[in-house]
C-alpha cells in the first residue's frame, strides 16, 4: 500500500467558467480511509478521476507513494477504481469475474494459471467469498456482489483504491449493512482508500478523516467528530449533521451579550473573547439541534439563556422528535427533543428554547463564514 498525494491540483474544463477542482492539496495517508464529501457538482468525481488518470489536471501534481503519476496512463498507476455502477459479468461465475482482469493481462503480468487461481482464492477468502466462487452473480446478495466488485479490483494488488459512490444505488437497509461491512473490511485489510460520496452520514461512519468539499475546494479535512464538533466554517457546519446546524444572525452588544432580532443571549467568557478579538460588526451564532432544548414557556420576562419561539412543524422519529420552530423575529430553528418532553409542550403556544451556550459557535457572516471560535478551543486558527 502507499499514500496518495494531490499537490495544488487544478482542473479547468475548457468551456467552464469556474475550475471543477481548484488548487486542491490533500494526502491520503498509507492505509487510511479518506472520504471526500460534498454536494452535487462540488468536484468530487473529477478529483477521483484525476487520481485515476481518467482526466488530466490543468495544474499541480499527483503522486502514488513517492512516484509522480500526473502524466502516467491509468493502467500504470497501480490504483484500482470501483465505480458507482459496477457491472459483474452475469454469465460468468464469481471466480471468473474476479480472475478476468488477471487472465487478460496474464502474459504482461508474468503469471501462471495456478498463480492466478491462488490469488483469486486467497482474495475471496479475505472477503468471505470462498463459499460462493462457483456461483453466478445472480445468486448473490447485494452485499456479496459489492464484495465481488471489490475483489476484482483487489486481485490486481493495487497501491490504493478509489471508490466512486459505490453504495449509492443500494436501498437504505442494504446501504447501512454494506457500509458496516466495508468499514470492517478496511480495518482488517488496511487498504489505502479514497472514497467519494454526497452522503454525509456515509462519510462520517466510514472515514478515518473526511474532506468536506464545495466549489472545487476542500473546506475542512479532519476526523469525522472533529469536523462535527469544530466545523471550520459555516458551510461545513451546515452540511455535516442531520439536521444541520442552526444559524442566528446578530451582533455583539457590549462585552458579553449577543443581540439577535428580538432578544439577547449572554455568551460565556471564551466566546465573548473570540468576538472581541474579531472586532465589531455582524456575526452568526451557530447552534447544533442538540444544543437547543424546548421547554414550556413560564410567562416570565426575557432570560439570557432562552429564545422564545413557536412550533411550526414536528417530525416524529420514535423516541425523539425533530421540531421546527420560528422565533419571534421570524428565524427558523430546528431542535431535537425527547418525545416525552415534547408531549408537555403546547403545540400552538409560545415556548422557550434553552440554549446550551457552552456548545455554540460564532461565525463570520456569509455562506462560508469562518468559525471565529475555533482559536479559543484549539489554539490555532481555523482553515
Ligand atoms: P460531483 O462529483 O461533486 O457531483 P463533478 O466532479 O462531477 O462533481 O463536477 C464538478 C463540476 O465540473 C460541475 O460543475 C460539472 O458540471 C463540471 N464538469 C464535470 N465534468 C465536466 C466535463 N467533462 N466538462 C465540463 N464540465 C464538467
Amino acid at each position: 500500500m502507499a499514500s496518495v498525494t494531490l499537490n495544488h491540483v487544478t482542473k479547468q474544463y475548457a468551456k467552464a467558467s469556474q475550475p471543477a477542482v481548484d488548487d486542491l492539496s490533500l494526502q491520503v495517508q498509507d492505509r487510511e480511509f479518506l472520504v471526500i464529501v460534498g454536494p452535487s457538482g462540488c468536484g468530487k468525481s473529477t478529483t477521483l478521476r484525476l487520481v485515476a488518470g481518467l482526466e488530466t489536471p490543468t495544474g499541480g501534481t499527483i503522486s502514488v507513494g513517492d512516484r509522480v503519476v500526473t502524466n502516467t496512463p491509468p493502467a500504470d498507476r497501480d490504483i484500482a477504481m470501483v465505480f458507482q455502477n459496477y457491472v459483474l459479468f452475469p454469465h460468468m461465475s464469481v471466480y471468473r469475474n474476479m480472475a478476468f482482469g488477471l487472465h487478460l493481462r496474464r502474459r504482461q503480468l508474468g503469471m501462471t494459471h495456478a498463480q492466478i487461481r491462488a490469488r483469486v482464492v486467497s482474495t475471496a477468502e479475505a472477503l468471505g467469498l470462498a463459499e460462493v466462487l462457483e456461483r453466478s452473480p445472480r445468486a448473490l446478495s447485494g452485499g456479496q456482489k459489492q464484495r465481488v466488485a471489490l475483489g476484482r479490483a483487489m486481485v490486481r494488488q493495487p497501491q490504493a483504491f478509489l471508490f466512486d459512490e459505490p453504495l449509492s444505488h443500494l436501498d437504505a437497509k442494504l446501504r447501512v449493512e454494506t457500509r458496516a461491512e466495508l468499514k470492517k473490511l478496511h480495518r482488517r485489510l488496511q487498504i489505502t482508500t479514497l472514497h467519494v460520496t454526497h452522503d454525509q452520514e456515509e462519510a462520517m461512519t466510514l472515514g478515518d478523516r473526511i474532506a468536506v468539499m464545495k466549489g472545487g475546494r476542500i473546506h475542512q479535512c479532519a476526523p469525522p467528530l472533529e469536523v462535527y464538533r469544530r466545523p471550520a466554517n459555516r458551510f461545513v457546519a451546515g452540511f455535516i449533521g442531520t439536521p444541520g446546524m442552526n444559524f442566528l444572525p446578530g451582533r455583539m452588544e457590549g462585552a458579553q451579550a449577543f443581540a439577535y432580532a428580538n432578544g439577547l443571549l449572554r455568551l460565556p467568557a471564551a466566546l465573548a473573547t473570540a468576538a472581541a478579538r474579531y472586532g465589531g460588526g455582524s456575526l452568526v451564532l451557530g447552534m447544533r439541534p442538540e444544543a437547543l432544548s424546548p421547554t414550556p414557556f413560564t410567562g416570565q420576562g426575557p432570560d439570557e439563556n432562552f429564545i422564545r419561539a413557536k412550533m411550526s412543524w414536528v417530525e416524529p422519529l420514535g423516541d425523539r422528535v425533530d421540531i421546527s420552530l420560528v422565533t419571534e423575529g421570524g428565524q427558523v430553528l430546528v431542535c431535537r427533543s425527547d418525545s416525552q418532553v415534547f408531549g408537555k409542550l403546547a403545540m400552538d403556544g409560545i415556548i422557550s428554547i434553552y440554549v446550551d451556550l457552552g456548545r455554540v459557535h460564532l461565525f463570520e457572516p456569509g455562506d462560508d463564514g469562518v468559525n471565529i471560535t475555533l482559536t479559543r478551543e484549539s489554539g490555532h486558527a481555523a482553515a
